[in-house]
């Protein structure tokens, strides 16, 4: 895997920890963008999460959602159709079917299934096709990694009993290959209900 070019969305993260956790040599360009209001919605539903687990609180697992809304740092792949990346260029699109350029411009779309952030960047690479580049070459469709920044709140497995009156779940574990008991539980992958937990904060672009 070759990193072509990686960045900051903004400027006061750590880029060390994020770059550890990037396969290959993760190059960090310039900071690109910045989007305060996508920044101020993570933060204003941080202090929902943090609200509500100190409401309801009781176990141990809620003593991170009153601290922090329990921010765990996830991986996203997508793709991209224009020429971010190329010779250093860290300026976003406006084409409407440019999902990474949407996605840090805009944030997150919500999604009935949840939007599933990985905790390695192989998961999230293999979520996309591996064909994707070559079926739909004549778009100039290529992938990025987005290193996100996801309040994940109370975290909760399917199957498990929503208990409405705690507030039920933040996020869900997600499931994996196979169906009824046959179901494994996909521990790699979590999914997220609502796209203002999630802050997209740095972009790899990379070629496979
Ligand atoms: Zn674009």
């Amino acid at each position: 895997m070759a990193v072509v070019m990686m960045w900051a969305i903004r400027s006061s993260l750590d880029y060390n920890l994020a770059a550890k956790q990037i396969e290959g040599n993760g190059k960090i360009g310039p900071v690109a963008f910045s989007h305060p209001k996508i920044l101020a919605r993570f933060e204003e539903y941080r202090e929902l999460v943090k609200a509500k687990a100190a409401r309801n609180g009781i176990g141990r697992r809620d003593e991170r959602c009153i601290a922090d809304g329990n921010e765990l740092l996830r991986f996203y792949c997508s793709t991209f159709m224009c020429d971010l990346g190329l010779n250093g260029s860290s300026s976003i699109c406006n084409q409407q079917y440019c999902s990474i350029c949407g996605i840090i411009k805009s944030g997150f779309s919500p999604k009935m299934d949840g939007i599933p952030t990985l905790s390695t960047s192989w998961r999230a690479h293999v979520a996309i096709p591996e064909d994707v580049e070559e079926e739909f070459k004549f778009m100039n469709v290529k992938r990025a990694m987005l290193v996100c920044r996801v309040v994940a709140g109370r975290v909760g497995s399917e199957g498990e009993e929503i208990d409405k009156e705690d507030g039920g779940f933040d996020s869900v574990i997600g499931r994996g290959e196979g169906s009824g008991a046959q179901t494994k539980v996909d521990d790699e992958e979590l999914l997220v209900f609502n796209p203002r937990a999630v802050l997209p904060c740095f972009v790899i672009v990379y070629t496979v």
